[in-house]
């Protein structure tokens, strides 16, 4: 049976990123694996783009302690590679006054994390994007960018294979785990280390290695529309809402990306399936588990019920255009049209506790470690993210 001393299992931006920080430690033979023949097929491809700035997260927690510091080095790597980097900022506008309590306890987060905001008025609001609109103040948080995710997935990969340290086999499911080896859908392999970095699979890869029991990912569905010009021309960089905090999704907004189209979403619907990118794809076998996640998680979780009721009617692209108009002061139906483009957002839950886990979270077992919850922003995170699960869990 082949040996390497480390095998990753996930090619999104967690399983690159934690790979790069591997080489950059002096280790020389990894194999990561993928089960899809290109990266950027799932999550870490089918994203925002947004570098998020460290804004919603409670201080002390994981997302808190890794978003800013991966947003610089996310944006110091577009530099260094000539990698397309929109230094937008973004407006975060409250819908009514209770929402600007919500805005100041944002902005007390946001600086316990060592982040950069300001409380705005709406004339200074107007400067910065003409049509949002907003209930007396704002949010500006001038750090957020904006990038492209698949472009800085193929820059990883070919900087992984240059190393010579890396090899990458695509098209290679993870089936179940051995003792120090593992079986593929093509062959067996032996390992000196595991890493699990399989997004959207990773709980199911996890258990076969006896971690993360108590634990299983939900999926949600991420759909996005765009805006026709000229209405894509009256957004200058991204509009969020007040989000409630106690969700971990942030609501429907505007974003402009990299090449200077404007998306909107996306949303946060519970889907049936891991891959659910349709509306019937990507359902499988597992959809009646799924399902059955979903209804004891409705029954027991106030914060997943608020979701579960919330979040389907925005597949009516008149609830979708109703959440949009709150942030803006002109937009017609028509300025609004349907996108191929959704994500599937993985969810962890406990299952004992039935609470959603609203962190990062990583465990280790023998010689096998475990990203489990790679929510976002950890995208923003990951290169910050990666450099300490080497340091808290392979250097120890
Ligand atoms: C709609 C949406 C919008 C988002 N917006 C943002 C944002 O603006 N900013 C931000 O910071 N974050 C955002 N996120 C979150 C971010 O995209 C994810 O947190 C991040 O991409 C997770 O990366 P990952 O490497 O863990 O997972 P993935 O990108 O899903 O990678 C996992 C890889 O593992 C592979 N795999 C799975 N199972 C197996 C198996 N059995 N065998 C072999 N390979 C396997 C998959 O093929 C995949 O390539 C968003 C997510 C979504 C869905």
């Amino acid at each position: 049976m082949k040996k390497h001393d480390v095998i990753i299992c996930g090619a999104g931006i967690i399983g690159l990123c934690i790979a790069r920080e591997l080489v950059a430690r002096g280790y020389r033979d990894i194999l990561v694996m993928d089960k899809e023949s290109h990266p950027g097929m799932h999550a870490s491809g089918r994203n925002s783009g947004v570098l998020h700035a460290g804004i919603y997260y409670d201080p002390g927690t994981l997302k808190a302690r890794m978003c800013l510091e991966g947003n610089r080095l996310m944006r110091e790597y577009c530099r260094e590679n000539s990698l397309p980097l929109f230094e937008s900022g973004k407006v975060i506008v409250a819908r009514n006054s209770s929402e600007v309590h919500t805005l100041f306890e944002l902005e007390r987060r946001a600086t316990a994390n060592g982040g950069n905001v300001e409380i705005i008025d709406e004339r200074q609001l107007e400067e910065l994007e003409p049509n949002a609109r907003t209930a007396g103040k704002a949010l500006h948080s001038p750090l957020t960018a904006v990038v492209d995710p698949k472009s800085i997935l193929k820059s990883l990969v070919r900087d992984l294979e240059r190393s010579g340290k890396v090899r990458f086999q695509w098209g290679s499911r993870f089936v179940k785990a051995g003792r120090n080896f593992i079986t593929t859908d093509t062959d067996d392999l032996a390992y000196g280390l595991f890493i699990n970095a399989a997004g959207a699979y990773s709980d199911k890869v996890a258990h076969s290695f006896g971690a993360g029991m108590d634990y299983r990912l939900i999926p949600f569905k991420g759909i996005y529309k765009t805006l026709r010009r000229p209405a894509a021309d009256q957004i200058r960089g991204s509009i969020y809402p007040v989000p409630n905090i106690n969700n971990p999704f942030l609501g429907v907004h505007f974003t402009r990306n990299v090449h200077g189209e404007v998306y909107l979403g996306p949303t946060a619907i519970p889907a049936f399936g891991r891959e659910n990118y349709g509306l019937l794809r990507g359902i499988d076998a597992e959809a009646p588990a799924i399902l059955w996640r979903d209804a004891l998680m409705f029954l027991n979780n106030r914060k997943f019920r608020s979701v579960a009721l919330e979040e389907p009617r925005k597949y009516l692209s008149s609830c979708f255009f109703s959440d949009a108009c709150d942030l803006v002061k002109e937009l017609r139906p028509e300025d609004v049209k349907d996108s191929p483009k959704a994500g599937i957002r993985p969810q962890l839950v406990n299952l004992r506790t039935h609470e959603l886990v609203m962190d990062f979270m990583v465990e280790k077992v023998g010689n096998s470690v475990h990203v489990l919850n790679s929510i976002s922003p950890a995208f923003t995170s990951a290169m910050s993210f990666s450099r300490m699960v080497t340091v808290e869990y392979i250097d120890k």
